[in-house]
């Protein structure tokens, strides 16, 4: 008995040891990780020790600032994480200088006493409780350890905002600096509760901010930010995992799942070569250099070590992303939470950021994204290098952003709503087979209405609006892009002249060329060219970056539909990826059958496609195929073999139960009549997919 007692003794305490350990491993996880970034930077370390002042100040910085994005007194923070870095840095030759200790001490010294403040809560509780955790533990591996009063006041001014009481990104940043302090203080509860709050966040939500059943990421209300805050998403979770890996604290594998899942099949697929669709950065969109993804392949390397479960998937990914050779494989899929489509192919991306009732259009806030007015309406990011629209924005005309249909004003309109309002429309939505699909949106903004609908295929993406509708005196235009101005612009095979901006009427069967990318247009249309240098500032359209103008050349082309239209429409088919030289043949294997204020269709004879969006229930007729819905849908009819047909069909309004299709061919064969049960929940508004033959 007593010998039992004693092993279970033992077996208690060897526990308390491991999780001691535990917490001592983990911390020093987090050193090595921290200290990384001071490598080699004894220079910088040396530079601010000799600008810092006796009182452990510096003079170029303004400690009652209070500014909302840059704030002065974060350099006083970073300045002393590098005097620390050098200091606690195992190889530096600054390891063992009192000087550099002493300026680190007196510098968190003035910081204590100073107590700087910004009015945008992000940097008071997120931002410097995280940076002074990260400090305190790198000085935990220091030669000479800090003072344990001073650290004890750092660690009680750590204690600020309350992850409980926040969604998302916002969440598990609060919960990182409660982490770094459970770190430091040994605290297992601490510890236990801030990882619970830093994994809460990957899970899927339905009404709320954060990850949602299509996954796609949601902030700022019902926002997409698939980047933005979906990257400070990815980029806490995929921390503190890290740091807990094989640990008794490590995030369970229904999560990891769920984390892989956003990150492979969401978010990097909106990166085509490292540089990222321009709609999913909400209003980041106004920020330099935000486009270009640098540090994708680290984060993989992280998370390969935890997710073996498809480690075969990123021992390729890794691989291709170090050579520059993504393969960006088939891939189509339409975010029904988010109001977001992408479409892949290997030679390009083609993806669409639509609005509606159910999502917030994207915001402007803390004086960020100025402009950014029509920025959910229908644009398309279309990318065959990936460079095409990055950091263009500043040069941007902000009433064309490509894929949009807008007025045409004279000077750019700002957008005076802040923080993201709701659309007024609620049909929007789209199919998926994965492979194609269809997107449509009822723009209904700004005193313009547009039924706008794209059908992708492989060569080519079909864009259609019908019933525009606007009042106003100023023109109404659908642009078809807005980019870079890179190689010749070409019409029909004859080069445009440089800076020249034309608007003609074209007749049907116009091929446009600029920087592989072709443009079909189907029928006669009233179209812009623009080949010009244009200018503008960051300032202009984010109030925290310079205001030197900047210029550069753009090819901008659009479809003018006039003053006031009634009932306008357009057609054009955007062929991607076709290299210089020759102009691809027209497209004239895709048959739009419809484009009028009922419906729109298209059929691609080649891949034996049959595309259609009905905004009202009814009949369509495409080809020799007669559908009656009994309610509004987006569909798509695609020939297997053996007779077998695939009907794809989602609800963008989000309401039916059930979807009573009635399917004739004019072959003489019965009517199918199909009864599809709509899916239910927060699968509403996504793809249902049925088989049948005739
Ligand atoms: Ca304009």
């Amino acid at each position: 008995m007593q010998k039992l007692f004693l092993a279970i003794a033992l077996v208690a305490v060897n526990l308390t040891i491991q999780a001691q350990t535990g917490i001592e491993a983990i911390m020093k996880r987090v050193y090595e990780e921290e200290i990384k970034t001071y490598k080699g930077k004894e220079k910088q370390a040396y530079g601010h020790l000799r600008a810092q002042q006796p009182d452990g100040s510096w003079k170029d910085i303004n400690y009652k600032d209070s500014s909302m994005t840059v704030w002065s007194a974060t350099k006083h923070m970073e300045r002393l994480l590098s005097l620390a870095g050098a200091y606690a840095e195992a190889r530096s030759a600054l390891k063992e200088s009192t000087n550099i200790y002493k300026g680190l001490i007196n510098g968190l010294q003035f910081w204590l006493n100073e107590n700087p403040l910004s009015k945008n809560w992000w940097h008071n509780q997120i931002d410097m409780p995280q940076k002074t955790g990260e400090l305190l533990i790198m000085m935990r591996y220091a030669d000479q350890k800090l003072p344990a009063d001073l650290e004890q006041q750092l660690i009680e001014r750590m204690k600020r905002g309350n992850p409980d009481a926040m969604t998302g990104a916002n969440k598990t940043d609060i919960a990182m600096h409660f982490f770094y302090r459970a770190l430091l203080t040994g605290n297992k509860e601490l510890l236990t509760h801030s990882l619970e709050q830093l994994f809460m966040p990957v899970a899927l939500v339905d009404g709320k901010e954060g990850l949602q059943y299509d996954f796609s990421y949601l902030q700022h209300g019902p926002q997409l930010y698939i980047s933005g805050y979906g990257e400070e998403f990815i980029k806490g979770v995929l921390k503190i995992s890290t740091y807990v890996a094989g640990t008794p604290y490590a995030m369970n594998k229904e999560k990891l799942a769920l984390f892989s899942e956003f990150y492979r099949n969401t978010y990097l697929k909106t990166i085509r070569n490292n540089y990222i669709d321009f709609s999913v950065h909400g209003r980041g969109v106004s920020r330099p250099d935000i486009l270009l993804k640098k540090g994708e392949i680290n984060r993989m390397k992280n998370l390969v070590l935890q997710d073996v479960g498809n480690s075969l998937y990123w021992g390729n990914t890794i691989r291709d992303w170090t050579n520059n050779k993504a393969e960006n494989p088939p891939y189509h899929q339409h975010f029904w939470k988010g109001d977001y489509t992408l479409h892949i192919r290997p030679a390009y991306n083609f993806n669409v950021r639509i609005a509606s009732s159910r999502t917030k259009r994207t915001e402007a806030g803390n004086k960020e994204n100025l402009y950014g007015k029509f920025l959910p309406d229908g644009a398309t990011n279309i990318q065959v290098e990936g460079p095409e629209y990055y950091n263009i924005m500043p040069l941007w005309e902000w009433d064309k952003i490509p894929g949009t249909t807008s007025k045409d004003y004279a000077e750019d309109q700002p957008l005076t709503e802040f923080w993201g309002v709701a659309g007024n429309n609620r049909f929007a939505g789209g199919i998926s087979d994965k492979l194609y699909g269809v997107t449509a949106y009822q723009l209904q903004y700004n005193g313009v209405k547009a039924n706008k609908a794209w059908f992708f295929f492989d060569d080519q993406v079909v864009c259609l609006g019908s019933g525009l509708q606007a009042d106003g005196n100023e023109n109404l235009v659908t642009t078809v892009n807005q980019t870079w101005l890179k190689g010749t612009v070409s019409v029909n095979s004859k080069n445009q002249a440089i800076q020249t901006s034309v608007t003609k009427e074209y007749p049907g069967g116009t091929m446009v060329y600029h920087n592989q990318v072709a443009y079909y247009f189907p029928e006669a249309t009233k179209i812009g060219i623009s080949n010009k240098t244009q200018s503008g500032s960051w300032y202009r359209i984010n109030n925290a970056h310079p205001a030197r103008v900047i210029s550069g050349d753009i090819f901008k082309m659009w479809i003018d539909h006039g003053a006031a239209p009634g009932n306008a429409s357009y057609a054009y088919v955007v062929m991607p990826g076709v290299k210089p030289g020759k102009d691809p043949a027209p497209p004239t294997f895709i048959k739009i059958l419809e484009n009028n204020n009922h419906q729109q269709a298209v059929f691609h004879a080649g891949l034996n496609i049959y595309q259609a969006v009905l905004y009202e229930a009814g009949n369509i007729v495409l080809g020799d195929i007669s559908i009656k819905t009994d309610h509004p849908c987006l569909l798509q009819l695609k020939a297997e073999s053996n007779g077998v047909w695939q009907l794809s069909v989602a609800d963008p309004l989000q309401s039916a139960e059930n979807l009573n299709l009635l399917i004739g061919k004019n072959d003489g064969s019965k009517p199918k009549l199909l009864k599809v049960q709509m899916p239910d929940g927060p699968y509403k508004g996504s793809t249902k997919q049925v088989s049948f033959k005739w």
